[in-house]
C-alpha cells in the first residue's frame, strides 16, 4: 500500500480524500493555491505545498507544479480528486512517467472516454445502446444538416471534449440549426480549446440514470447500483438520489449487469460511471466519466461502500476481494449539492462564513470544508456543501432531508439552501416524478 498520497486538489474534495487516506494509515500531502492556503484539507494534511497563484491555470492545472511537490514530498502516488487534472491523459501519463502510481485508470482509459464520440463507439461495440447521433465529430454546417435530416429535430450539438455541460445546443429546425451549430463550436472552443462537435437527438422528457462501477487490475468488476442525477439546471446536477425512483429491481439489475460487463470488455481499473438517459423504459448511453463523481456519498450510503477507499486500494494493485453477490443495497440516500451562490439568480456569492452549523444525527453526513471564518474564494466552483441523508426507505429519507435543510446554517454567504428546502417540497419531488427538464419549467413557471 502507498505511504503517501498528494492530493491534487481543493475544497471538500480535498478533505475528503484526506480521511479515506488517514483511516487506510497513509499519510497525505495536499497541492494548494494561494487562495487555499487556510483550507481545511491544508489544516489536516500531514504536509502542504503552495502550488501557485489563485488562478487554476497557475496552480491546480500547473503540471510541473504538481509534479514538483510530489517530488519533494516523497509521495507515492496522486489522486487527482474530481474536476481539475482528473481527466487529463497526458498529466496521468506524466504521473507514470515520474514514478508515481496515478490514482486513476490507464491513461488510454481516460483519453477514449474523453473523446465523447470515441467512447459511444466503444461502448456500442461493447453492446451498450448509444443516443442515435452522429457517427462522429461534426465538421461543417452541411453535415450538420444532413446529419439532423436523418435523426430528426430537435437536435441536440454536442463538444466531444464535453464537460459540465457547456457547448451543448438545441435546434428545433434547420433554421435554428444554422446558429446553433456555430455557437456550440464557439462555445466548445472557448471551454475546451477545441471546437469539435458531434450532434445527438435531443430527448424531452429522459431522467438521468448513471451507474457506478468499481475494476481492480486482476479482471473483477463490480457495479454499485445507479443513481438519479435528474434533477438539473443547465445540464447540472442539483439533488441526487440512490436508487432511482424509476427503476424497478430487475432493471436495476440489467442495467448494471450490462454497464459491468461493458466495462470488463474494455479492461478498465478503478472507479467509473457510465451515465444513461433513461426514456419510454431504454437506456441511452451519454457519456462515461472515468473519475470519482461528486454525488458518490449516495452510493457509499446504500452499500456501505467507501469509494475513495476502494479506488486507492485498486490503484495499489489489491484486489477487490468481493464479487457482485456481497453487494447489498440498504434503503435509500438523497444528496443536496449546496452552491455558494444566490438562490434566484444563481450569482456565485463568494465571502467569509461567519456562522456555520451542519446537521447530524442519525444517516446524516454532511461533505464541506467549510468553517466558521472561512473565505470561500471567488476563483473556483461554487460548490460549498454536500448533504446527504440516508433513511431506510425513500419516504424517511425525505422527511430527514427536510429535518436537517432546517437546520443547516451557513451565514456570509449567500448558499442554495433555499432552493433545496423548496425543491423537497415540490410534490412531483416527492412523488419521484421528474425528468431532466423538471427544475427548469419549475422556475420557468416563475419568471
Ligand atoms: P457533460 O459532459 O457536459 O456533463 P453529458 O453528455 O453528460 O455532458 O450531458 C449532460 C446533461 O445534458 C445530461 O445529464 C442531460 O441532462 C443533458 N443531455 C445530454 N444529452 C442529451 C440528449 N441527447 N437529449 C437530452 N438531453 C441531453
Amino acid at each position: 500500500m502507498f505511504e503517501k498520497v498528494l492530493i491534487a486538489n481543493r475544497g471538500e474534495i480535498a478533505l475528503r480524500i484526506h480521511r479515506a487516506c488517514r483511516e487506510m494509515g497513509i499519510r497525505t500531502v495536499v497541492a494548494h493555491s494561494t487562495a487555499d492556503a487556510d483550507a481545511m484539507a491544508v489544516r489536516l494534511a500531514d504536509e502542504s505545498v503552495c502550488i501557485g497563484p489563485p488562478a487554476s491555470r497557475d496552480s491546480y492545472l500547473n503540471i510541473p507544479a504538481i509534479l514538483s511537490a510530489a517530488i519533494i514530498t516523497g509521495a507515492d502516488a496522486i489522486h487527482p480528486g474530481i474536476g481539475f487534472m482528473s481527466e487529463n491523459a497526458q498529466f496521468a501519463e506524466m504521473v507514470e512517467e515520474h514514478g508515481f502510481t496515478f490514482i486513476g485508470p490507464s491513461p488510454e482509459h481516460i483519453r477514449v472516454m474523453g473523446d465523447k464520440t470515441a467512447a459511444k463507439q466503444t461502448v456500442a461495440k461493447a453492446g451498450l445502446p448509444v443516443v442515435p447521433g452522429s457517427d462522429g465529430a461534426v465538421d461543417t454546417l452541411d453535415q450538420a444538416i444532413t446529419v439532423a435530416a436523418q435523426i430528426g429535430y430537435p437536435v441536440l450539438i454536442k463538444a466531444t471534449a464535453g464537460g459540465g455541460g457547456k457547448g451543448m445546443k438545441i435546434a428545433r429546425s434547420e433554421e435554428e440549426l444554422q446558429q446553433a451549430y456555430q455557437l456550440a463550436r464557439a462555445e466548445a472552443l472557448a471551454a475546451f480549446g477545441f471546437d469539435s462537435v458531434y450532434m445527438e437527438r435531443f430527448l424531452d422528457t429522459p431522467r438521468h440514470i448513471e451507474v457506478q462501477i468499481l475494476a481492480d487490475t486482476h479482471g473483477n468488476v463490480v457495479h454499485l447500483g445507479e443513481r438519479d442525477c435528474s434533477v438539473q439546471r443547465r445540464h447540472q446536477k442539483v439533488i441526487e438520489e440512490a436508487p432511482s425512483p424509476a427503476l424497478n429491481d430487475d432493471q436495476r439489475r440489467q442495467i448494471g449487469e450490462l454497464a459491468a460487463d461493458t466495462v470488463r470488455a474494455i479492461g478498465y481499473r478503478g472507479v467509473g460511471t457510465l451515465e444513461f438517459l433513461y426514456q419510454d423504459g431504454s437506456f441511452f448511453f451519454i457519456e462515461m466519466n472515468t473519475r470519482l463523481q461528486i454525488e458518490h456519498p449516495i452510493t457509499e450510503m446504500i452499500t456501505g461502500i467507501d469509494l475513495v477507499r476502494e479506488q486507492i486500494r485498486v490503484a495499489a494493485g489489491a484486489p477487490l476481494g468481493y464479487e457482485q453477490d456481497a453487494i447489498r443495497f440498504y434503503g435509500h440516500a438523497i444528496e443536496c449539492r449546496v452552491n455558494a451562490e444566490n438562490p434566484e439568480s444563481f450569482l456565485p456569492s463568494p465571502g467569509r462564513i461567519h456562522s456555520y452549523h451542519a446537521p447530524g444525527g442519525l444517516g446524516v453526513r454532511v461533505d464541506s470544508a467549510l468553517y466558521d471564518g472561512y473565505r470561500v474564494p471567488p476563483h473556483y466552483d461554487s460548490l460549498i456543501a454536500k448533504l446527504v441523508v440516508h433513511g431506510t426507505s425513500r419516504n424517511e429519507c425525505l422527511m430527514r432531508l427536510r429535518r436537517t435543510l432546517a437546520e443547516f446554517v451557513i451565514e456570509g454567504v449567500d448558499t442554495t439552501l433555499p432552493l433545496h428546502e423548496r425543491l423537497v417540497a415540490e410534490p412531483d419531488f416527492v412523488n419521484g416524478q421528474y425528468d431532466i427538464h423538471w427544475l427548469e419549467r419549475l422556475m420557468e413557471k416563475d419568471a
